[in-house]
């Protein structure tokens, strides 16, 4: 499954595998901010979907910076409606058109609301069956939800479902369970430089052989910029946190996670 890239290339390369670099937190200076992501060799930048309002936005972005920015659709689990018919079946259209690398993000929130837990799960499961269909990865959101995300995963794992857990914050024993379904990566971000965010202290026992890097940009923004706004040039720092909590080098960090982002998203 090694992509064909060559030493110097993936030497280079950071790899951002989740950034809502769209969002309108970024209206002011946005070509500015990918411009700092590329100077900083994050040189490509993965966007999940959210909702039908960010389909258009996403979309000038990728057109603005079409060998950097890589677009995914789907319905995010918060703008998951008692009824959400209409706008799944116009996402799913779009994904017909081949022109997306993941089916993302999907997923259960039960931060927020738990009240459409089981339109969430129902939202989860359709989404899942188009990227078995169109062999496409899934980018999952599982905020206060892993055991619940968990179960319809692996009811529905096959040889062909693969993904990421992004924003992973889990146990070891959590972390275990996702490498086992075999073709399904964990996405570290900020987190990993937060005091309390338990990464440090659990990174060791996970290792870094499935690991990505991911911002979630323009939330979760690593030590010393934690509370302001996060863009993606900040994928170094976090790199350093994880090598750090591994002991490794950031070369390492930055090149089995760059690897295994080309892998996930089927870059040859
Ligand atoms: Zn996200």
């Amino acid at each position: 499954l090694a992509p064909k890239v060559s030493g110097s290339y993936l030497r280079q390369m950071f790899i951002d595998t989740h950034a809502h670099l769209y969002h309108q937190r970024f209206d002011g200076d946005r070509n500015e901010m990918v411009q700092r992501a590329l100077d900083a060799g994050v040189q490509r930048l993965y966007l999940p979907n959210i909702d039908e309002a960010s389909i258009d936005t996403m979309h000038a972005l990728v057109a603005a910076f079409p060998k950097a920015c890589f677009p995914m659709m789907g319905l995010h689990p918060c703008s998951v409606e008692k009824n959400s018919t209409v706008l799944l079946d116009k996402m799913r259209t779009l994904l017909d058109s081949g022109d997306y690398c993941a089916v993302g993000e999907i997923g259960i929130d039960l931060y927020w609301d738990k009240s459409l837990l089981k339109e969430q799960q129902d939202a989860f499961r359709l989404q899942i069956g188009w990227a078995k269909e169109l062999k496409l990865p899934i980018v999952i959101h599982c905020r206060e939800s892993f055991d619940e995300v968990f179960a319809i995963v692996q009811e529905e794992n096959a040889p062909e479902l693969t993904g990421v857990f992004h924003c992973f914050t889990g146990s070891a024993e959590e972390a275990l369970k996702v490498k086992n379904l075999g073709g399904f990566y964990l996405g570290i971000g900020g987190v990993v430089t937060f005091k309390n965010g338990g990464l440090v202290e659990t990174l060791p026992e996970i290792g870094l052989d499935r690991l990505v890097l991911e911002t979630d940009a323009p939330f979760l923004a690593p030590v010393p910029h934690r509370g302001k706004r996060n863009e993606s040039g900040y994928i170094p720092v976090i790199a350093q946190k994880v090598a750090d909590a591994l002991q490794t080098s950031l070369a390492e960090v930055q090149q089995v996670t760059t690897m295994n982002a080309l892998s996930l998203f089927q870059h040859g």
